[in-house]
């Protein structure tokens, strides 16, 4: 299976997703869209306008895409996805004798180890795309602090909401930024300060190709394994689902 494909349900990629070259020069900033401050925002239904002479999204939408992937996709919150990272717990415990979770967690130190290999290679003189070699730390600093199994877990249970809840996430981008998002937030890897109470950690903007290719990593390591945990999941809740209903007809015909 190629790495993008983690076949979860279709999610809409809006237009602001596409690749700058495939746009039709028609519709191209420098021959139709107005430039200067006080546009609207693009996102459908924004009534804030844009403060910068290039951009498409007013400042909140802005920061949202910067941080989250998507100008519409809020971050997820520990007390949100706790739920879901229970469950992953239990899939694990009621499959402990089948599968071998040592050898799914080693794939995620496979992926850490690729990522020292660049980090070796870059500081050997080698020649390094920037951008790469950033992801890279982000990912040794996340392995760092955290244990594999404890990456499966957050990523797993990401996986899952998006099986149980799919509009959550605004969009394939969205998805793989919030993967990204709890991982690091667990390692509290990339901490720029703390503000007061515990909530206002802030972590340092990455770079939309940083974010993007540390996620790929985390995905490309965790993804299948994750997915088919969370389907294997919801397969049996559904099928529970249909015993009680059975269940419930079976009583309701007895007379
Ligand atoms: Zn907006």
């Amino acid at each position: 299976m190629p790495p993008d494909s983690h076949n979860r349900p279709p999610v809409t990629a809006p237009d602001w997703q596409a690749p700058k070259s495939h746009r039709s020069p028609r519709v191209s900033h420098r021959s139709t869209a107005p430039t200067g401050r006080g546009r609207a925002c693009r996102v459908p239904d924004c009534d804030l306008t844009i403060s910068t002479n290039h951009g498409i999204f007013c400042n909140r939408h802005q920061m949202a895409y910067r941080r989250h992937g998507d100008p519409l996709q809020t971050g997820l919150e520990v007390a949100e996805l706790a739920p879901f990272v229970r469950t992953v717990r239990r899939v694990i415990d009621r499959n402990k004798d089948r599968v071998s979770w040592p050898a799914i967690f080693a794939r995620w130190d496979e992926a850490v180890g690729v990522c020292h290999a660049i980090e070796a290679e870059a500081r050997a003189g080698k020649t390094y795309i920037r951008w790469r070699r950033q992801a890279a730390a982000l990912i040794a600093e996340i392995a760092e602090n955290v244990e594999a199994s404890r990456v499966f877990e957050l990523v797993a249970a990401v996986y899952l909401y998006a099986e149980i809840r799919p509009e959550r996430f605004a969009s394939d981008a969205g998805f793989n930024a919030e993967v990204l998002h709890v991982v690091r937030r667990e390692a509290k890897a990339g901490r720029l300060f703390t503000v007061g109470a515990k909530s206002s950690i802030s972590y340092r903007l990455l770079s939309g190709r940083v974010s993007t290719t540390a996620a790929r990593f985390i995905i490309d390591a965790l993804g299948n394994v994750s997915l088919a945990a969370a389907r294997a999941e919801t397969k049996r809740l559904k099928a529970l689902e249909v015993k009680a209903t059975e269940q419930r007809q079976a009583i309701a015909a007895i007379e």
